[in-house]
């Protein structure tokens, strides 16, 4: 019977292929039904608001690989990117592509389970030591995401006896895992040590108290005050969290990142970043710490525990990019020098870039219309980059976010200056 039933199917005869009147198969179909229609209304009426509010976000389409030139689809060949977490340009690194090519082979596209039913392979285990390693922690656990890593751990590792106390700009993953869990919740403003020791003053009275903080926030190119914040933390008896994600790989002496930066690799407990960024950028996540934690968030950490292992191709790039960073510290040195060289330029053409040796380079503009024609007026030249403006960034504080790579060349670095230049001077960002 079935085999009637497959070559209906082949022939396009089976019970849910087209009929006429119907649509043609590989054609939305639109729910039908008062409740779809009160859904479709409620939903046009919403984006119609974000379109209204001047906040919509659209996707440019990339022809190209991720690298320092791309060529946008539809035309816009050689354009300079600026927009990318590629600090070191390991995305498009040709050891770091081999790596993933020979992984998918050998190890195939990936496992159709998550960890602990069937879907640990070597590799996987073999970045997890190579990560605990690189940040010199005990132990290392993978996520799909840097997301999911920031969405585990808060609610597997505190309950309503302990407290978070949390930087106010702290980043949505980090946001949201602290909703997922029931401790008691305190937001301290945005770097603010005095706050902060407010705060872990009032915390006192909990069990246990953990200090959330990227180690460098995206929007400004900022580093958080990890010395301070470890002596308080010491002071008060509390662990301290960083996230990672825009530090690793290059801040700090070996590119270790925040920690190793700031001298206080023994002071923090827990570690969270993203292998989607200047890790190869292919996609995960991770937490590295204690092991008894480790062990914990294997047993306990729902994101890890109910979604599937990360694909062998993107095991690879990472593990990869890893060696190559472990081997030498030439790559971040080099983005570093690039940063500086645009850092300078751009503060002698007159301009205020916010944040100090970070390759988050965010131009400020003050004025979201500013920000936003002049961006568009940069890619015109040639030159990718994006305009912020509230609500992403506070009122008033609108910017133009330039991210540099190490794969830029000085020219491209002098090219967007000059671009920036000539473009301030037409918008009157620039006497
Ligand atoms: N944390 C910070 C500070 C980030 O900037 C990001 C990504 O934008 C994430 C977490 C999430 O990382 P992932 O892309 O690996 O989910």
């Amino acid at each position: 019977m079935w085999r009637a039933a497959a070559a209906r199917l082949l022939r396009g005869g089976g019970a849910g292929s087209p009929r006429a009147g119907s649509p043609r198969a590989g054609s939305p179909r639109a729910a039908s039904g008062a409740a779809a229609a009160q859904l479709r209304r409620r939903l046009e009426s919403e984006l119609e608001e974000i379109r209204g509010a001047g906040t919509w976000k659209s996707e440019r389409v990339i022809a190209s690989r991720q690298g320092p030139h791309l060529r946008l689809a539809g035309g816009g060949a050689g354009i300079i990117n600026f927009c990318a977490n590629n600090y070191l340009g390991l995305s498009s690194h040709p050891e770091v592509i081999r790596a993933a090519v020979e992984a998918l082979e050998k190890f195939g596209a990936g496992l159709s389970s998550v960890r602990f039913i069937c879907g640990t392979q070597s590799i996987h285990k073999d970045l997890e030591e190579k990560i605990a390693r690189f940040h010199q922690r005990e132990d290392a656990i993978l996520y799909a995401s840097c997301f999911d890593a920031n969405a585990g751990i808060f609610e597997a590792l505190l309950t309503p006896e302990d407290a978070v106390l949390s930087d106010e700009l702290n980043h949505a993953s980090i946001i949201d895992g602290i909703r997922l869990c029931k401790a008691n919740k305190y937001r301290y403003k945005h770097m603010d040590m005095q706050d902060l020791e407010a705060k872990l003053k009032e915390a006192q009275k909990h069990r246990l108290r953990l200090v959330a903080t990227d180690g460098a926030f995206s929007m400004d190119g900022d580093i958080a005050p990890l010395r301070e914040i470890c002596q308080l933390a010491q002071k008060y008896d509390a662990l301290v969290f960083i996230d990672e994600c825009h530090a690793t790989g290059f801040l700090g002496p070996n590119g270790r990142g925040t920690d190793e930066l700031l001298g206080v690799m023994d002071k923090v407990t827990i570690i969270n970043s993203t292998l989607g960024k200047a890790l190869g950028g292919a996609a995960g996540g991770y937490t590295t710490g204690p092991k008894p934690l480790i062990d914990l968030l294997r047993q306990r950490s729902r994101p890890y525990l109910f979604s599937n292992s990360l694909p062998p191709a993107v095991v690879g790039c990472a593990s990869k990019a890893l060696d190559l960073l472990m081997e030498s510290n030439a790559i971040a040195q080099s983005m570093a020098a690039k940063t500086q060289r645009f850092r300078n330029k751009m503060t002698a053409a007159g301009f205020t870039i916010s944040g100090k040796d970070h390759p988050i380079c965010p131009v400020m503009l003050g004025d979201a219309r500013l920000a936003s024609v002049m961006a568009e007026d940069m890619l015109n030249r040639g030159i990718y980059v994006i305009g912020f403006s509230y609500p992403v960034v506070p009122k008033g504080k609108a910017r133009i976010r330039v991210q540099i790579s190490a794969v830029h060349s000085d020219e491209d670095i002098d090219s967007c200056v000059e671009a920036f230049t000539e473009v301030g001077r037409k918008h009157g960002a620039l006497s």
